[in-house]
């Protein structure tokens, strides 16, 4: 899925499988829940801008790269959208391929820039420093690090679905990951999982997510700075200080962007009863997954053991969290959990007799 839906659904599902082994950094995330999801989705996807702007309304439309012809929520003209910055106006193609590789580390580099990419064998050490300065150069608050927890789920969750990284096995209609399969993923992380089993208030969540706060911390994990700390000193090349402003304004645009994107995002995953009263869902998205009907997209995913695969990526990254708290010192200081409970404490400070 790796759209907002799918990665949210990831994060939520690493940090119970983490919670489950007690790591150090649960406490954390917890404390900065909308931080931790933030950096799961705009840590990472900073190409979330608009496509074209709708001239009827003057609000940005479509997602970054996508060609729209006319504006969805009118039907009128669009023109296309650019970012103004210093004389220059930027489009969302460049910034995909300025910025798309400097958040994944390990995929989605243009072939002009791939040596800068991160290697597997790299890529948890990588993430390692960058949790360390996290606290230690972001720091003293743990919203920084809650942020960088979140975008390693991202980094993960992407390599594991898009298959360089292994372990998830699923086969979906056509495929793990495939244009065709991506609105069942959608629909089913969305209602079965996030509503029906994990209690999701998916409007809230997602309104909490995109008004969370620019972290200064991402401009030192895209390396579009200075080096500093220890990501600077293990990591030498692709640091480029000349990017700074190119980032800071794309990550405000980010998030006005998702917060425009999140209504019609919930409006467009929401079910209507249909002629018998079944649930029903947008007559679009049904036509992407190839003309199946909601009911025919929970029996795929059903029989592709869809809910199992989800089990695996929290497991997955929770092995990935673990091993870069094992990397980390820093991260092995945090407190293991909440302390003694009410209870404990009224048995503790109530006088005798
Ligand atoms: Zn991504």
């Amino acid at each position: 899925m790796s759209g907002i839906i799918g990665h949210v659904t990831y994060a939520v599902l690493a940090e119970k499988a983490a919670a489950a082994r007690k790591l150090p950094v649960v406490p954390v995330i917890r404390r900065h829940f909308s931080s931790y999801l933030c950096g799961a989705y705009l840590g990472c996807d900073v190409q979330t801008v608009p496509a074209a702007i709708c001239l009827d309304t003057g609000e940005g439309v479509g997602h970054g790269t996508q060609k729209l012809e006319r504006s969805p929520l009118t039907g009128g003209p669009v023109k296309p959208w650019t970012l103004s910055l210093e004389g220059r106006e930027i489009t969302p193609r460049e910034i995909h391929e300025t910025l798309y590789g400097r958040a994944h580390l390990i995929l989605g580099w243009p072939a002009r820039t791939r040596e800068l990419a991160i290697g597997l064998g790299d890529f948890l050490d990588y993430l390692a420093d960058v949790a360390g300065d996290a606290l230690e150069l972001f720091g003293p608050g743990h919203r920084p690090l809650a942020y960088v927890l979140g975008w390693l789920t991202h980094v993960t969750g992407d390599g594991l679905i898009k298959s360089v990284l292994e372990g998830i096995n699923l086969d979906l209609i056509d495929g793990k990951y495939t244009a065709t399969n991506r609105p069942v993923q959608d629909l089913i992380s969305f209602h079965d999982i996030g509503r029906g089993e994990l209690g999701l208030d998916w409007r809230a969540l997602l309104d909490d997510l995109a008004r969370a706060p620019v972290e200064p911390v991402q401009v030192h994990y895209m390396r579009c700075r200075e080096p500093q700390g220890r990501l600077g000193a293990h990591f030498a090349d692709g640091w480029a200080p000349e990017l700074t402003p190119l980032l800071e304004a794309v990550m405000t645009v980010n998030r006005a962007h998702q917060r425009a994107r999140n209504p019609r995002l919930v409006r467009q995953l929401s079910l209507t009863p249909g002629p018998k009263g079944e649930p029903t869902c947008d007559p679009e998205l049904s036509r992407i997954a190839g003309g199946l009907s909601y009911r025919e997209m929970r029996e795929a995913a059903e029989r592709a053991d869809f809910r199992h695969a989800l089990w695996q990526m929290g497991e997955l990254i929770a092995d990935a969290m673990e091993k870069v708290i094992a990397r980390q010192e820093r991260l092995q200081d945090l407190p293991v959990d909440d302390g003694p409970d009410w209870e404990t404490l009224t048995r503790r400070w109530t006088p005798p007799g």
